[in-house]
C-alpha cells in the first residue's frame, strides 16, 4: 500500500466520505503488538504500518511504545516527506480517530486538541484565527492539524508565532510520562520525533489580539514573515513573529518598550535587537530587517495599542 493512496484516503476522510478502513485499505491483521492489542493497522508501505488509535489513551500508547512510531496527523507534511524519501518512517500513527481534535474554552482558558483541523482554528479570535487562515488552501486547512503545525519545521509552523505571544501551553507524551511546557520547552526537550505526541495546546483568551503577515498572493505561497501580538487581560503586550529568525521568536525589546510607555514607533524600532534576519527563496535579510519594524507597528495598531 502506498503513502499516495493512504493521502487520499485521508483527503476523503477529511471531506466526511465515509470510507471503510478494511475496504479502503489493507488490513495485516496481527502485523504488530500494538495493532493486535489495541486498534487496527494498516499497511503505509511493505516495510512500515499506520495504526489508527480510537483514543488519546490508545495513540499515547502506540507513539511512545517500542519500537517509536511517527505521529501522522493531517499527513500534508509528512505524506509528500515519506514519499520523496526525506523522512523514514517504519511506523505510523494516524491521530485521524484519535478524538483528539476537540476545541474547547473553560475559565478564560482555550484548550485545542492536538489534532483540530486548521479549518476549525481559523474561528478562532487573532491571533490564531488569522493566521490559520492564511495557511494554505482550502483542502490544506481541512487537512492539516495545528499538532503538526507545531511540529512543521520553518518556513513551515506559521502558528508557532501566534502561541508565543499568547504564551501557550502545550501538553506532550513521551515514554518518560506526561509534560507540559511552552513552545521553547517543547523544542528544548528534543522537539518533534518519533515516540513523542503533542496531546494539546492551551492557551488564556486575550483581551485581544492581531495578526499581520507577509505573504504573496497566491494560496500556496509561504508566509515570509509575520507578527501576532496579544494584550493579555493583565494590560501587558506580548509580540512574536516568524521569519524574523530562522524560528519564531519573541520580541522581548518592543513590549519592553510598551510596558515602559513608549511608543508603537518606539516599540517597532526596538523589535530589531530580538531578530536575526536571514536569506532564503521566501526573502533576503535584508527586505526582513525592513519589513519586520512596519508589521510590528501594523500589529500593535490593529491591536488598539
Ligand atoms: C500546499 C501546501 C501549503 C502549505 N502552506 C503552509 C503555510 O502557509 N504555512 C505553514 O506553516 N505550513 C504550510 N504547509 C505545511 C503543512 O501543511 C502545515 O504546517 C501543516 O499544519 C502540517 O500539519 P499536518 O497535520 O498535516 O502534519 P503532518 O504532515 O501529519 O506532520 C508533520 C510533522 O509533525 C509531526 N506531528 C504531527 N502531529 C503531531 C503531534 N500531535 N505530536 C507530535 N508530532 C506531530 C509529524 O510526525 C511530522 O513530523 C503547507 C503544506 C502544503 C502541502
Amino acid at each position: 500500500m502506498g503513502v499516495g493512496r493512504l493521502l487520499r484516503w485521508c483527503l476523503l476522510h477529511a471531506a466526511g466520505v465515509n470510507l471503510n478502513p478494511r475496504t479502503a485499505l489493507t488490513v495485516p491483521v496481527g502485523l504488530s503488538r500494538a495493532g493486535a492489542e489495541h486498534h487496527q493497522e494498516v499497511a503505509m508501505t511493505s516495510t512500515a504500518a499506520v495504526s489508527m488509535p480510537s483514543s488519546e489513551a490508545e495513540a499515547v500508547a502506540a507513539v511512545t511504545e517500542q519500537p517509536f512510531a511517527t505521529v501522522l496527523a493531517g499527513g500534508t507534511l509528512l505524506v509528500p516527506q515519506h514519499t520523496l524519501g526525506q523522512v523514514a518512517v517504519e511506523r505510523a500513527v494516524w491521530l485521524g480517530r484519535a478524538e483528539m481534535d476537540g476545541i474547547s474554552r473553560s475559565n478564560g482558558r482555550m484548550t485545542v486538541g492536538a489534532a483540530a483541523p486548521l479549518a476549525a482554528c481559523t474561528r478562532l479570535d487573532a491571533p490564531i484565527g488569522p493566521c490559520a487562515a492564511n495557511i494554505g488552501d482550502n483542502e490544506v486547512k481541512a487537512q492539516a492539524t495545528i499538532g503538526g503545525n507545531i511540529c512543521s519545521p520553518a518556513p513551515y509552523g506559521d502558528l508557532r508565532g501566534p502561541l508565543l505571544a499568547l504564551g501557550a501551553i502545550l501538553r506532550w507524551a513521551d515514554p518518560d510520562g506526561t509534560h507540559t511546557g511552552g513552545i521553547a520547552d517543547f523544542a528544548a526537550s528534543g522537539g518533534a520525533r518519533p515516540g513523542v505526541l503533542i496531546l494539546d495546546v492551551a492557551f488564556a483568551v486575550p483581551e485581544a489580539g492581531s495578526f499581520v503577515a507577509l505573504r504573496r498572493h497566491h494560496t500556496q505561497s509561504l508566509t515570509a514573515m509575520s507578527v501576532s501580538a496579544v494584550r493579555g487581560a493583565n494590560g501587558a503586550v506580548t509580540i512574536a513573529a516568524t521569519g524574523a529568525a530562522p524560528d519564531a521568536c519573541r520580541l522581548y525589546a518592543a513590549e519592553a518598550v510598551l510596558a515602559d510607555g513608549g511608543s508603537i514607533a518606539d516599540a517597532a524600532a526596538a523589535s530589531a535587537s530580538d531578530a536575526d534576519p536571514y536569506d532564503d527563496v521566501l526573502a533576503s535579510a535584508a527586505y526582513r530587517s525592513r519589513v519586520l519594524p512596519v508589521y510590528v507597528g501594523r500589529a500593535l495598531e490593529q491591536l488598539g495599542e
